[in-house]
């Protein structure tokens, strides 16, 4: 029975017990529900535990040291084995538990995006997520949707379909409802069905649910096109090649260092320990690891301010953005649309005070039915907006737009669901932002024509009446009237009339209204070829739109949004350039550029202008202006484009089908998540949840700052292994033996790369993050400060320690004990807290942040100080560790000397943050 597509549709709404108006019931989900399960495609993406845990236990690096335990049992040290396998053990937890963090939150990221659909349950129209979805579910499709399940249409109006998923085609397909013959149709020519993962770019339909999860024709090929493994983020590839590099360099250390030993006459199998021991502690084996989790992480608190991401290395590019373009409707607006004017034959009126006649009525007449809105059932905070008064946005589902249309025509007495009943709605033209309007054919009869055209000419032999009307920019519709609604009759549209229209409609644009204009055409017999089916499309559009009677227009509020002025202004501190695109008209699109501080001196550039620029010149144009109006989709793209040949990370947001390509060309898509279409989220690597620029702004902050943390935590592990490198390297030179054993060299791994650099990938943001120009992407992480700081600092703390152990040996000979290597190791692991402390911040000092500001790293310095006691003090540990206790003044002096490193650092900061404020005032003197 999976030949839907041969059969009628009565037939297979019969096989699924279903019904095309009323739906399922709710029994019946619950049921379906049951037995089929949910309607998701199952994820391989997330990692079994054990899987987890298995790679971290047969990474390189850990098999060695198993190799290394193994050794040191045959030679019969088993306190060695057991301590060594202990730590591997403790590591690869620790290794496992990030691991495992992060697969969680990236999982619960996806849940999230998963798209909702509208389906009819019980005689209702609901909205309901995707994965509730079940056969027999009767589901509407529109322009934007994802395809949800596989479906056989019950009624098609103009639906197009892009079904690449499956056939590799581009374009889309027509889809039809009826039945179709043949016994094996390839997937592309099922014409009547539409499948999971495709999806609709023009139309709407509707359509029973045939198949759903892992049974769908997506379900069946999911395996082969879910990619093995995340690839890597561009910064991850980065720190694969640096690792790469340090391991040639760990090998060559190691090497010396072994020689060096044996040449020393130190045994083989100590030799071979401490070479293993510091090829763990200097491979930062951990980094691409530690970049995911941040990553992951980061995403999850971005989370928190309303910005879902949809792909990982986002994040880390969203600290680079350099330009953000935006639209302005409902992203720097807030979307809350009114009507506040209407105005007809140069007579405007306040809606919330004037008393409209006659032809503002059919003005909103117009407006309520070249409308896509429909009335929210499951709303029940207010009555239903048949009879309620007051109607308000939640008695209706649609377009912030077409909502405020219906909710004006409705304060006149015009319900739109009792005039869509007169006025059957028996074609359209969906509105696209190509065309900027849409146009509606009704039929009617001759009775309720009169209602709103009382005087009316009429063909009265004909038996079918059609009235056609037409909403969108007033310039779009314009192309399309030759006439004009003068004084309840029609006049032809002179020059006259044109001006005074296009002048009111900039009068009210100025304002920073949305004005939408409404024409309409009366028809007392059907079209001359509108039954010839041969007609293409095309030719049929034309013949509707056109001879239109200008009605009047609409002038809509939406109000800027409080929060984007101040976003805005964090944006220009931020070194990141605020650009409005809209396709809406340019005084209305500088008005609100003005209220939010976004730059209008380069003037606004409309779209039919820019069309006319080469790429070179809009490439030299994109650099002055910030203000893009009447813009098509495709141009957002040529934007885009052309900012990226200027070099720039560019962040551009979208709503609608067309916005797609922009988006998946720059290098932050970002789409709305209120009004967004599920197309435009699918090309999207954000979602902002509220639809608020703020948002975007928000996001671009928690980039920098994972992108800073990165940066500390890799200098702060590289720092501390070369001072661990050089007291090894160095100390054969004063004559002294291993001055840390392979253990040692393990445990303070273990403390310092795990424990502290962990806690410092989640260091606040700095007082600075946002005062500061993003970095280039390009730019490497290792700029010239830190280079610097990893060799000089590191020395000069591998020194400082060293030459604390030579005094100690020096007096341990005279003496008796020999706690030098207890004072060198215990020095070493304080070093790395100090070090961790002073790294927190890159400019501020560490007293001016706060020691407390950062929890799990005091956490993890109290931890590491206490693991660190621990070691010295108590017996059993002494034994393993070959440590003594140490005397209160030696703890202290240790103490005293692991503060070298995070001195030197405090220094470097105060000179450099002197510099740069000696640079500030010499400019301040330059300007003034
Ligand atoms: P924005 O970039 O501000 O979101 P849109 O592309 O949505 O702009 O709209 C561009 C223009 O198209 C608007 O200024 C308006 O004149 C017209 N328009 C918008 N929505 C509709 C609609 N639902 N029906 C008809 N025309 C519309
Ligand atoms: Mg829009």
């Amino acid at each position: 029975m999976s030949k839907w597509y041969q059969l009628e549709t009565s037939v297979v709404l019969e096989h699924f017990k279903t019904d095309a108006t009323r739906g399922l019931s709710h029994t019946e989900v619950e049921q379906r529900l049951a037995q089929f399960g949910f309607n998701e495609i199952e994820e391989r993406a997330l990692k079994n535990p054990w899987l987890i845990l298995w790679e971290q236990l047969t990474a390189l690096i850990v098999v060695v040291l198993i190799v290394a335990a193994g050794i040191s049992a045959l030679v019969g040290d088993y306190k060695d084995t057991i301590a060594i396998l202990a730590i591997v053990l403790f590591n690869a937890l620790l290794g496992f538990n990030q691991e495992y963090q992060a697969g969680q939150a990236l999982a619960a990221l996806k849940k999230m995006a998963i798209p909702k659909v509208k389906v009819y349950r019980d005689r209702q129209l609901v909205e309901i997520s995707a994965r509730q979805l079940v056969p027999g579910d009767i589901v509407l499709l529109e322009a934007g949707n994802l395809v949800p399940a596989d479906c056989r249409l019950l009624e098609s109006i103009n639906l197009r379909v892009q079904e690449s998923t499956f056939t590799g085609e581009a374009e889309p397909v027509e889809k039809t409802s009826v039945a179709l013959a043949g016994e094996e149709l390839a997937l592309g020519d099922r014409r009547n069905m539409v499948y999971m993962g495709t999806a609709i770019v023009y139309g709407r339909g509707k359509a029973v649910v045939t198949e759903t999860g892992m049974r769908t024709e997506l379900g069946k090929i999911a395996d082969s096109i879910q990619s093995i493994d995340g690839e890597l983020t561009p910064l991850q590839q980065r720190l694969d090649r640096l690792g790469q590099k340090l391991v040639i360099a760990s090998l060559i250390l190691v090497g010396l260092i072994f020689g060096i030993g044996l040449l020393r006459g130190e045994s083989l199998k100590l030799m071979f320990m401490t070479a293993v021991s510091m090829a763990v502690a200097v491979i930062p084996e951990g980094l691409p690891a530690v970049v995911t989790i941040t990553l992951a992480l980061g995403a999850n608190r971005m989370l928190k301010r309303n910005a879902l991401i949809r792909n990982l290395p986002a994040v880390e590019t969203l600290g680079s953005t350099i330009v953000i373009c935006s639209d302005k409707t409902g992203t720097l607006t807030e979307n809350q649309m009114t009507v506040n004017v209407l105005a007809i034959e140069g007579q405007k009126i306040d809606l919330n005070g004037g008393t409209p006649n006659s032809a503002f009525n059919l003005l909103l007449t117009g407006a309520a039915l070249c409308n896509d809105v429909r009335s929210n059932l499951s709303f029940t905070g207010d009555r239903s907006p048949l009879v309620s008064n007051r109607p308000s946005a939640e008695n209706y589902l649609g377009d912030p737009t077409e909502v405020a249309l219906a909710i004006a025509a409705k304060r006149l007495g015009l319900d739109k669901i009792a005039l869509d009943r007169k006025f059957r709605r028996i074609f359209e033209i969906p509105f696209d932002s190509e065309r900027q309007r849409m146009t509606t054919v009704h039929q009617c009869s001759l009775a309720d024509v009169q209602s709103i055209l009382p005087d009316i000419h009429d063909d009265p032999e004909s038996s079918t009446r059609y009235i056609v009307f037409s909403k969108g920019a007033v310039g779009s519709l314009l192309e399309i009237t030759n006439l004009v609604w003068v004084k309840g009759g029609i006049e032809k549209l002179d020059d006259r009339d044109r001006d005074r229209i296009i002048s009111s409609n900039d009068e009210l644009a100025q304002t920073g209204m949305r004005v939408l204009g409404i024409a309409f055409r009366y028809l007392d017999r059907p079209l001359d070829h509108s039954n010839d089916i041969t007609l293409l499309e095309q030719e049929l559009i034309n013949l509707l739109e056109r001879d239109l009677v200008f009605i009047g227009m609409v002038g809509i509020l939406d109000p800027p949004r409080p929060e984007v002025r101040e976003a805005v202004q964090t944006c220009k501190k931020a070194g990141i350039r605020p650009i409005m695109i809209t396709g809406d008209h340019p005084l209305a699109a500088q008005y609100i550029a003005k209220e939010l501080d976004i730059d209008t001196s380069g003037k606004v550039l409309v779209g039919s202008d820019l069309a006319r620029l080469s790429p070179a010149e809009l490439s030299e144009q994109v650099e002055l202006v910030s203000v893009y109006a009447r813009v098509s989709p495709q141009q957002k793209l040529r934007i885009v484009q052309a900012l990226q040949s200027r070099g720039h990370i560019v962040a551009m947001t979208g709503d609608g089908i067309n916005d797609a390509p922009a988006l998946r060309k720059a290098d932050i898509g970002v789409a709305m998540g209120l009004v967004g279409t599920d197309v435009c989220k699918e090309a999207a690597d954000m979602v902002l949840l509220d639809d608020n620029f703020a948002t975007i702004v928000a996001a671009v902050a928690e980039g920098r700052v994972i992108y800073d943390n990165i940066r500390k935590f890799i200098k702060y592990s590289m720092t501390g292994n070369a001072s661990g490198v050089w007291i090894v390297l160095l100390a054969p030179f004063l004559s002294m033996p291993l001055p840390l054993l392979p253990l040692q060299i393990l445990w303070i791994n273990l403390l310092a790369d795990g424990l502290l650099a962990l806690s410092l990938s989640v260091e606040p943001a700095e007082s600075d993050t946002m005062q500061r120009s993003p970095y280039p992407k390009q730019s490497n992480i290792f700029n010239y400060r830190t280079v610097r700081d990893i060799v000089w600092v590191g020395l000069m703390m591998g020194v400082s320690i060293l030459l604390l152990g030579y005094e100690y040996r020096l007096a341990g000979e005279l003496v008796n004990g020999h706690n030098w290597q207890t004072m060198v190791f215990v020095t070493l692991t304080f070093s790395r807290m100090s070090l961790a402390l002073a790294m927190r911040s890159e400019h501020d000092s560490l007293f001016k942040i706060g020691l407390l500001s950062n929890p799990p790293l005091s956490i993890a310095v109290v931890l590491t100080f206490l693991l660190q006691i621990a070691v010295i003090y108590l017996p059993w540990l002494q034994a393993s560790f070959q440590t003594v206790a140490l005397s209160a003044y030696d703890l202290t002096l240790c103490l005293a000397v692991s503060t070298v490193g995070f001195w030197l650092i405090e220094i470097e900061k105060w000179l450099y943050r002197r510099s740069r404020s000696h640079a500030k005032s010499a400019s301040a003197k330059l300007e003034s």
